[in-house]
């Protein structure tokens, strides 16, 4: 069942809202014993990487599509750092409504643009960043029409709030720690009206501390001051001046949490830690909540034994140049069983 059956009593829906669905949400919420047993926490992984266009961009997407065909929309329109265009894009697809995504030039992820291109959407590339892409498609979508939906959209939170909900109920309460990447800052808002809403109506006993976590080269919420030229490998997250900065200050404030930094560097060593130890491949940006845990453990601000739930964003498969940049090449060998056994022996790789 997609989103809108499953909550429809929890969302914005009128007998004319078409049930637009590609059976998104639902993700798997992935006990990480072996890298939680590393932090001394009790460790989940919500992999958002299971919906259908690959993030969790899916949950707010259904909605604004929904939205705006009531509404009696003819096209949509996005800016994007990737994901949010392939869930567009996607969505636009299913109903049949054409869609214009735009990407800063030359830093979208090589799956994600796949993704927007094969699904049928129109492919703007701008000279300049998302802001800036941002900036313009809003102003497109005013002149022409059409319906605008990057996070500004409201309808795109209001579905995203689902993840608390499928968190609550898979965990019978909310956990102590929400780590979560910061881009735009929309999720850990959704994920924090999520939370609150759930308390309100008593299906929790409580909350939990929300954790963001941005790039050392885009924390504009960390330095609280825009970042002009944000830079960093985790492009679902290169972002300066983020739509949903106060929304986010206010959770992180209501919450007793935290916004904390972490470089490129320790977003790679956390993306092949998940993998190698966890058995779940995520994309740079979702792993940004990792990173930071290690670096709050490494410098004992990690409490021990927490219950923490990261949400794992995007699908590791969508950028499969930044993983090869860090990991080795497939062993070679000849036809022989000699070579073959060498290697398997233990200690016969490196
Ligand atoms: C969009 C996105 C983010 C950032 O979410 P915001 O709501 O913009 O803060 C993080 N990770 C991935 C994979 C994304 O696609």
């Amino acid at each position: 069942m997609g989103l809108l059956a499953r909550y429809a009593q929890l969302l914005p829906l009128t007998a004319a809202t078409p049930m637009v669905s590609l059976e998104e949400g639902n993700t798997p919420l992935i006990p990480l014993p072996r890298v939680g047993r590393e932090l001394g926490v009790e460790l989940w992984g919500k992999f958002e990487g299971c919906n259908p266009s690959g993030s969790f961009k899916d949950r707010g997407m259904v909605l604004a599509v929904a939205k705006a065909l009531e509404a009696g929309a003819r096209a949509l329109v996005c800016a994007s750092t990737g994901n949010t265009s392939a869930s567009a894009a996607a969505y636009a697809a299913a109903v049949g409504i054409p869609c214009f995504v735009l990407l800063p030039a030359g830093k979208v992820a090589l799956g994600k643009l796949a993704q927007a291109l094969m699904y049928g959407a129109t492919v703007i590339a701008v000279k300049g960043n998302f802001d800036k892409a941002l900036e313009l498609a809003r102003q497109a979508a005013d002149t022409c029409g059409y319906a605008m939906v990057n996070s500004v959209n409201p309808y795109r939170l209001w579905g995203q709030r689902s993840g608390a909900w499928e968190i609550c109920e898979a965990l019978k309460d909310a956990p102590d720690w929400h780590a979560i990447p910061v881009g735009n800052a929309g999720n850990i808002s959704a994920y924090w009206a999520g939370y609150r809403e759930y308390r309100r109506l008593e299906h929790i006993s409580r909350l939990p501390r929300m954790m963001g976590f941005q790039a050392e080269g885009a924390a504009p919420l960390v330095t609280n001051e825009p970042c002009p030229n944000p830079e960093t490998v985790a492009t679902a997250i290169r972002i300066g001046n983020p739509v949903s900065a106060e929304l986010a200050r206010a959770a992180v404030a209501e919450s007793g949490g935290e916004f904390n930094s972490v470089t490129d560097e320790e977003i790679l060593s956390a993306q092949r830690l998940l993998a190698a130890k966890g058995g779940v491949f995520a994309e740079p940006a979702s792993c940004a909540p990792l990173a930071g845990l290690c670096k709050l453990k490494a410098t004992n601000r990690l409490p021990s034994g927490i219950k923490v739930v990261m949400i794992l964003t995007g699908n590791g498969l969508k950028d499969p140049d930044t993983a090869m940049t860090q990991v080795g090449r497939p062993v070679e060998i000849g036809d022989s069983l000699d070579e073959l056994l060498a290697i398997l022996k233990p200690g016969g790789v490196s």
